[in-house]
């Protein structure tokens, strides 16, 4: 054995050693939390998904500019790692290399890490210029990300300078492919013994900055370099999904919701670990935009800090002594301040899932806590009392649908679908509205259709978003016993956030419908000819995407697709249109709690409808009817500005 490899042994394995303790730590974190996380099924499209979006970098290429620079260095460190492995396996046995693999790959090899360490020279180079030049709010001042840039760049520099003194000196076979190095090389020194002195020590620096970066990732932010790929795995598969079900008669659950980073799942620990950090989800979160105490960005990192903060604690299974995780950085405000809309969620290239986290610890803080906005309380009491979120009595639910003959569900028991009202259709003037248009489309479609009455209670999305699961399960398990006695098979609503309830969640109560949006089944009964737009609408109409229908349930297009076939109606996109839409302001609970800081988001969100130019602002949810409504009255435009549904704009167009 040479000098080196007598060296090279102790540094290896003890930076990979102490690398590896590291690693454990964090793995026992993550045994240490104890929440629930989904059902981890599909391995197929799970591994699909993995090498998709890792491997293809498809979901860090949804942000052009950034996401080629990310992916440059991602695909670069995979291919210039064999280079490494090379220099790892030469240092310890003399003369070992991977020629063996013939002449053509191993040319084909070193071309690639030659081209590579070039490309995320310029991917670092630029990367520091967006950090230290343009600064872009959503980076924040990480001296973190530029100690780990200097660190990328400097095992780039090192493998350019080993190379082209590795050429100069020995001139290989190969070295016509190594272009990069081959220039470098004719700048290095005549002297042969002078240029193995200089691979030699810049090998060195290169294998001494790889070891201590490798050292360095379980502490840094970087540590997303060995997490982002099975957080990618575990992630939720489906856009579609409900919140976590509470067992209320399991006897051994003694805490419910998130008191404690520990009561959080492994799922949720494992995200903070896989944050790189890149502030996506800031940047289009409607309650940091409008200058809440929310971020998105920050929540994540807090919550790892805290985990950290409390290692001790949990490493030696003191749980008593972990702090809670609301603190001077998670506040309640900053978690009163989500509205559910999962813009960050959509935005995240790794997959985390914000919401998770804050409706558990929303969850804490309602169920075993009682600390919540001092509104909400009317908000419970009348769900409780009048199963609906207003003081309204029960008796008067279907009070709307007086002298419009439209059929209860014991008047017409063989309806072809259950027109689901809600409680904005039920109770709210303009609202009303809406549910009569989509009421006279279904007449004129010749559909068989019946509503509930009063049978039908609040499906319980306020409770459950705000945190109060057990008042949710009680008005859903009631709901879900009278559809099933009614023998309900096909349910179509004019309201979002019932149509993710009765969709994605009434399923685990036992409550298993095929489930509409009112969008959704008036572009079948466009498309089946039952519905035919003739008379002109001569505005220019604009689309808001509501959270629950858009990125909720990826129904971005039929809504669209209405206002597209009505003849004369001319369309305009908002710049935030899609998964990019900007919230009104009213999920999550939001609707009933006061806006106590910052901007009004729907005043936000109607400033953006202006710009475009419309007459009318078309919506498909009756919490945003009600936020851009009034936005557009407190911005004074009630004569240039109309807020109308899609199903009544649709309806003024059919005879
Ligand atoms: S769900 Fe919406 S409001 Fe809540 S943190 Fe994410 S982006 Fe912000
Ligand atoms: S949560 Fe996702 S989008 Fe937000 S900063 Fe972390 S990695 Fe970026």
């Amino acid at each position: 054995m040479t000098w080196q490899t007598w060296l090279f042994l102790p540094v290896f394995f003890g930076a990979m050693g102490y690398s590896l303790l590291q690693i454990r730590r964090l793995g026992k974190l993550m045994k240490a939390s104890t929440g629930k996380t989904r059902v981890m099924d599909e391995m197929g499209a799970r591994v699909r998904e993995t090498l998709i979006n890792v491997l293809g970098q498809k979901a860090v290429l949804r942000d052009k500019k950034a996401g080629i620079m990310h992916a440059t260095i991602f695909w670069g460190f995979l291919i210039i790692t064999l280079g490494t492995l090379e220099q790892f396996v030469s240092t310890l046995v003399e003369g070992a290399n991977f020629e063996f693999l013939g002449s053509s790959i191993y040319q084909a090899l070193v071309f690639f890490q030659d081209f590579f360490t070039v490309a995320v020279l310029l991917a670092v180079g630029y990367a520091f210029y967006v950090r230290l030049v343009v600064r872009p709010e959503r980076l924040g001042k990480s001296k973190d990300a530029l100690k780990i840039l200097a660190f990328t760049g400097g095992l780039m520099v090192s493998i350019l300078l080993m190379n082209a003194f590795h050429l100069a000196g020995t001139q290989p076979w190969f070295a016509s492919a190594m272009i990069f190095s081959n220039l470098l090389s004719g700048l290095a020194p005549s002297d042969p013994s002078i240029c193995m002195a200089g691979y030699t020590f810049f090998k060195w620096i290169h294998m001494i900055l790889v070891l201590g970066f490798a050292m360095y990732i379980p502490h840094s932010k970087h540590l997303h370099v060995l997490a982002a790929g099975p957080n990618t795995f575990f992630k939720t598969l489906t856009v579609e999904k409900g919140m976590q079900k509470i067992d209320f008669e399991d006897e051994t659950l003694t805490q419910y919701g998130a008191a404690k980073v520990t009561d959080l799942s492994w799922k949720d620990t494992l995200d903070t670990f896989a944050c790189t950090e890149c502030g996506r989800c800031q940047d289009l979160c409607p309650a940091w935009n409008t200058q809440k105490p929310l971020s998105p960005k920050a929540i994540i990192s807090d919550l790892k800090k805290n985990l950290l903060r409390n290692q001790a604690a949990i490493l030696s299974g003191k749980i008593e002594d972990v702090t809670p995780v609301i603190d001077d950085n998670v506040t309640e405000d900053v978690i009163w301040a989500c509205t559910s809309c999962r813009a960050c969620e959509v935005a995240c290239p790794v997959f985390i899932e914000q919401t998770d986290k804050i409706y558990a610890i929303r969850r804490n803080l309602v169920l075993m806590e009682s600390r919540f906005p001092a509104e909400v309380q009317n908000v419970f009491k009348n769900m409780e009392n009048n199963a609906t979120p207003w003081a309204f009595s029960a008796s008067d639910r279907a009070n709307w649908s007086q002298g419009l003959s439209i059929p209860t569900i014991q008047a017409n028991p063989n309806a072809e679908v259950l027109l689901w009202v809600g409680c904005a259709g039920s109770y709210d003037d303009r609202n009303k509205k809406v549910v009569t248009a989509f009421a006279s489309l279904l007449k004129k479609a010749g559909v068989s259709f019946a509503i509930l009455g009063n049978e039908e209670k609040c499906t319980g999305d306020p409770a459950r978003r705000i945190g109060n699961e057990y008042l949710f399960q009680t008005l859903a398990k009631s709901n879900i016993e009278t559809l099933n006695r009614h023998q309900i098979k096909t349910i179509v609503t004019s309201c979002p956030h019932c149509f993710n309830t009765l969709k994605n969640e009434y399923p685990d109560f036992g409550g298993k419908y095929q489930v509409f949006h009112h969008s959704q089944y008036l572009v079948r009964l466009m498309n089946t000819g039952r519905l035919k737009p003739a008379k002109n609408f001569d505005e220019t109409v604009t689309y808001h995407d509501s959270c629950y229908l858009g990125r909720w349930n990826s129904v971005y297009e039929q809504p669209r697709s209405l206002i597209s076939a009505i003849p004369s109606a001319h369309f305009v996109e908002m710049t935030q249109n899609r998964e990019k839409g900007m919230c009104c302001g009213a999920g999550g609970g939001r609707m009933w709690m006061e806006e106590k800081i910052g901007k009004s988001i729907n005043i936000v969100r109607t400033e953006q409808a202006i710009a475009t130019k419309a007459t009318v602002v078309a919506s498909a949810c009756p919490f945003c009817m009600t936020m851009l409504t009034d936005g557009v009255k407190a911005k004074d435009l009630q004569s240039k500005m109309k807020v109308m549904d899609v199903a009544e704009i649709l309806d003024q167009s059919i005879s």
